[in-house]
């Protein structure tokens, strides 16, 4: 017998499923498109021999979330490959900063910003694993390491309230560059927290690529869940719970929009009321290209860099990333620009390699993107038109109906504001479960949001496990069986 379904087969649901699987749960996948893996699908678009990453690209959690560092994937042979350089900003007329893994060799290229640059990040980068386990929690629990919200309070603070300790146009640009990632309104609470997170990161666990796309993430995940029993089924959109027949825990890998279709009227008025009051956010609109040769970026630093930031002066970035969020059209949107085979050779065959990037741009837009973007790179890499072979342009709107989490584009399926990190998907206290027994939300529309971590997916499975199985340890998730508390 089914004791568990999940639908969606992003990151969140897989993790759900793993979670599941091994703590003995029999489960079955529901998964609506013809592949699994949501965010972390990715496919030749162009050329048989080059890969390109449909979303998701760089991996700053995927070694660093709890999911993650109990589930092990370097020890499933997943190779996390890291670029010497997490990632740069560009900036006009030649010049650019970088955030190298070393947070020495970083300060040291930041001349009178250096110091800051090292008081700011550095203690965050010495408790690396205990941030990263208060930022990525359930936002209920208490933390295990009290220092940890000590450090992290006033430099929120300070970041929301733009009381930038910054003086020079490098280290102003690059942290607002990564504060740029909450894709929504600049200087905020929940864009300083992501700024915190990721710039941190990228001094301890790093920014890492998985050697042949993302999809090998998914492959892993998928493998424990199949050796442990769980099966998948793909192309099966699932529109209404009766489709799931009598299965006693429902793990839902959706957005809350999905979730008010597929629970219908079972769902409590108010309750429902409250789920149609969740906000979504800007959109991204991606370009795929295959490319004959490296991005000739003018600045050598920006040729070594994992992630390339296009934004401008940090002034140029706030304005772009306030007028989308206000739902403008900007001719120069902040776009985020990844040239995979600089930190994964086996990404290139020869003459072909893939350039993913994408940029921010109003809910729902449906601009096709590939003019824009190159033409952003091309300001910054001269004679990167000449070496496109071959390209695709995915609107915001177009995105929506490849996957319906990213509703209007949003790829953090709900906007990142305070409240909506905080109660995300609702205010509730257990933001997993639903008012319907045996039902829980596990997508990045629940705590602690978007990104490849697996720790919604996670979390919500050991909601799952604590109120219907009385199991309170978490099942031991490496490649090795054994029992550790939650
Ligand atoms: C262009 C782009 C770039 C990104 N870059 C990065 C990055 O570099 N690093 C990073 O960490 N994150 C990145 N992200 C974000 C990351 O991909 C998401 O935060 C993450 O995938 C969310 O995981 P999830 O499991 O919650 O949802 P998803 O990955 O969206 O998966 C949800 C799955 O559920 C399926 N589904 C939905 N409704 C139903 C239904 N009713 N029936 C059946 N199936 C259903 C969908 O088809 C999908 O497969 C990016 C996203 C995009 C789009």
């Amino acid at each position: 017998m089914t004791d568990a379904a999940i639908v969606g087969t992003g990151p969140n649901g897989l993790a759900a499923a793993v979670t599941l699987a091994r703590a003995g749960l029999e489960v079955v996948l529901h998964e609506q498109a013809d592949t699994p893996g949501g965010g972390l699908r990715s496919t030749s678009l162009f050329d048989s021999a080059v890969v390109h990453d449909i979303c998701s690209a760089v991996h700053p959690m995927a070694g660093a979330s709890a999911f993650f560092r109990s589930f092990d994937l370097p020890a499933r042979g997943v190779r996390l490959l890291q670029p010497d350089i997490p990632y740069a900003h560009a900036l006009p007329d030649g010049h650019a900063a970088a955030a190298w893994r070393s947070i020495t060799r970083t300060a040291e290229h930041l001349g009178a910003d250096g110091p800051r640059w090292t008081r700011l990040l550095g203690p965050l980068a010495e408790r690396s694993t205990a941030v990263v386990d208060l930022l990525l929690s359930d936002q209920r629990s208490l933390p295990r390491d009290l220092r940890v919200p000590a450090l992290l309070a006033p430099r929120i603070l300070a970041h929301a309230t733009n009381r930038t300790p910054f003086t020079t146009a490098e280290a102003r640009a690059l942290l607002t560059g990564v504060a740029a990632h909450a894709v929504g309104k600049l200087p905020s609470m929940a864009s300083a927290a992501v700024a915190l997170l990721l710039a941190h990161t990228a001094h301890s666990s790093g920014w890492p690529l998985p050697e042949g796309g993302s999809i090998r993430i998914a492959d892993a995940l998928i493998a424990d869940i199949t050796a442990h029993g769980g099966t998948l089924h793909t192309s099966h959109h699932v529109k209404d719970l009766a489709e799931l027949g009598d299965v006693p825990l429902v793990l839902l890998d959706v957005s809350p929009r999905e979730f008010l279709t597929i629970a219908g009227d079972r769902l409590p008025p108010a309750y429902r009321r409250r789920l149609r009051r969740y906000r979504y956010g800007p959109g991204a609109a991606k370009a795929d290209f295959l490319v004959s040769e490296p991005i000739p970026w003018t600045n050598p630093l920006l040729r070594q860099a994992g992630t390339v930031h296009l934004g401008g002066p940090h002034t140029d970035i706030i304005g772009q990333e306030n007028a989308t969020a206000a739902g403008r059209q900007v001719p120069d949107p902040f776009t985020l620009v990844v040239d995979p085979a600089v930190t994964d050779p086996t990404r290139a065959s020869g003459h072909k390699r893939p350039v993913w990037a994408y940029a921010h741009v109003p809910n729902g837009d449906t601009r096709d993107p590939v003019g824009m973007i190159r033409a952003r790179i091309e300001a910054y890499a001269p004679g990167f038109t000449d070496t496109i072979t071959a390209s695709r342009g995915l609107s915001a709107a177009q995105y929506e109906t490849y996957n319906p989490n990213y509703v209007g584009g949003d790829i953090a399926s709900g906007a990142l504001t305070l409240r909506q990190s905080l109660a995300r998907p609702t205010p509730r206290r257990d933001p997993y479960t639903t008012p319907l027994r045996g039902v829980y939300l596990c997508s990045a529309s629940t705590p602690p949001g978007p990104s490849v971590h697996g720790m919604c997916g996670h979390l919500a499975a050991l909601s799952a496990l604590r109120r219907h199985h009385g199991i309170r340890t978490s099942p031991d998730l490496s490649p090795t069986q054994g029992q550790e508390h939650i």
